[in-house]
């Protein structure tokens, strides 16, 4: 089975890609437009094409030369800072890139689908955890430019029997095991790679945002995923949709909540450094908590989790930062 996966060398894709790539029945064609993923975390023997998803001749001749059975689709602009200040931009490469990448599978005829959608959809959630049932209510741009696709999604079935899954992860987090690939964002904006800086010794502190939250220790909850548990997700999706030819959308989490400053004291425990921690004013937008009901995944795809702690979770991401002190220098 053939699959193009768009944003593959991307943190979670690259992911995806190592995870497929130790399966045999997968011939793998990565599509990234390199603007942030890493060519280093492509494994050798891997098909790359360096294309743009807003490029329709690009996407033409993708598609013609390796007929793909299935997309899955990771590209996308990702920081919810960004989208606010230039929505525009976020709309044509999230929204117009994936119209573009549905109607070349339209024209080529595939059929299956899978996309990497978020918790951001489900914005100041009401109430916790978050079931897959909820109704989307997206509070940035970032945010509603993948409840907008989970809809275009939904109306391409209707129209021309795509089949597709939307997975939405919560904080997705961690490297691989063998620390060759892990997290490199340009601007880092997660919380694990921010505070693990301050332990490299590149960063003073981590700045916790609000301690006054109705929460344990007052500070934010949010719901932890490993990345590799992240990819098995989806290769038992592609499973499900192959076997079952049926549309679903899912919450990907671990269903349990870390607070800040029981990640950092994770860090901590994980680095042997004092990590030095700074409490600021809450940010406009952040809920309490955020906390995913992930059973149904784990019942209708068979989907297991492997990391369970938030230890483990923090020391493969160690393990990786360690190794890659600025990352995978190649931008
Ligand atoms: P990432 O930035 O590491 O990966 C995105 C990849 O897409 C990059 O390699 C980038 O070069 C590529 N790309 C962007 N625009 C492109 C375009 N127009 N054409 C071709 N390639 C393009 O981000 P990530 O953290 O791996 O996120 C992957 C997906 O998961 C995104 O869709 C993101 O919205 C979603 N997501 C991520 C998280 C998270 O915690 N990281 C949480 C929820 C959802």
């Amino acid at each position: 089975m053939k699959i193009l996966v768009s944003g593959g060398a991307g943190y979670i894709g690259s992911h995806l890609v190592r995870e497929l790539s130790t399966q045999q029945d997968y011939e793998i064609i990565v599509l990234d437009n390199l603007s942030k993923g890493h060519i280093k975390s492509i494994p050798n023997g891997i098909k790359f094409e360096k294309a743009d998803v807003r490029d329709k001749k690009a996407l033409e001749r993708i598609f013609s030369e390796y007929k793909p059975d299935v997309v899955m689709h990771f590209c996308a602009s990702i920081s919810v800072e960004e989208s606010v200040a230039d929505p525009l931009e976020y709309y044509e490469n999230n929204v117009v890139g994936t119209i573009y990448l549905l109607q070349a599978m339209k024209k080529h005829n595939v059929k299956y689908f899978i996309f990497s959608s978020s918790a951001a959809i489900f914005g100041n959630a009401k109430k916790v955890p978050i079931t897959d049932n909820m109704r989307p209510d997206p509070i940035n741009p970032y945010a509603d430019t993948k409840a907008v696709v989970e809809k275009l999604l939904a109306w391409s079935e209707n129209a021309y029997g795509l089949k597709y899954i939307c997975l939405r992860y919560f904080n997705a987090c961690g490297a691989h095991e063998s620390g060759e690939i892990g997290e490199d964002h340009d601007p880092e904006t997660h919380l694990i790679p921010l505070i693990l800086q301050v332990a490299l010794g590149q960063r003073d502190s981590i700045s916790i945002f609000g301690d006054d939250y109705e929460t344990k220790d007052g500070t934010c909850v949010r719901d932890y995923i490993h990345v590799t548990d992240l990819a098995t997700a989806h290769i038992k999706a592609l499973e499900y949709l192959i076997r079952e030819n049926k549309s679903q959308s899912f919450n990907l989490g671990s269903g349990e909540g870390y607070t800040v400053k029981e990640i950092i004291n994770a860090a901590r425990n994980v680095t042997s450094h004092p990590i030095q921690a700074v409490v600021e004013a809450r940010r406009i937008g952040d809920p309490a908590v955020l906390i995913a009901e992930s059973t149904r995944a784990e019942q209708i795809l068979g989907w297991k989790r492997k990391y369970n702690t938030i230890e483990d979770i923090v020391a493969s991401a160690w393990k990786y930062h360690k190794s890659h002190i600025n990352g995978y220098n190649d931008h």
